[in-house]
């Protein structure tokens, strides 16, 4: 019995592989959760600056502001790293935008 060569079924609908909109093809997305060095109203005083008994608010030292930095790289929920999406089912890891065994510190 001969097998006969399958050819690969195209991938349905989606086409070629874009740059991801999700991450822009960095494979990674800021996550942020205010925003970016980039003060916000300290939660502990409620801004005030001072807490109960007023006494200088411990987070704050009496700005009534915390400073936020929240730019942890996360991996692209979209593309998972690649960068690309529709990920090609031929793209291996090592061609991913995102390595993040190369995360710079
Ligand atoms: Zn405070
Ligand atoms: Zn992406």
């Amino acid at each position: 019995m001969i097998t006969e060569k399958r050819p690969t079924p195209p991938p349905s609908g989606e086409g070629e592989p874009k740059t991801c909109p999700e991450c822009s093809g960095r494979g990674w997305t800021d996550n942020l959760c205010v925003m970016d060095e980039h003060e916000y109203r300290c939660s502990y005083c409620d801004g005030k600056g001072f807490g109960a008994g007023g006494k200088e608010c411990y987070a704050c030292h009496g700005t009534g502001r915390i400073e936020v930095r929240k730019t942890e790289k996360v991996v692209c929920p979209l593309c998972h790293g690649a960068g690309v999406y529709p990920v090609p089912a031929s793209m291996t890891a090592s061609e991913f935008a995102f390595h993040p065994s190369h995360t710079r510190k």
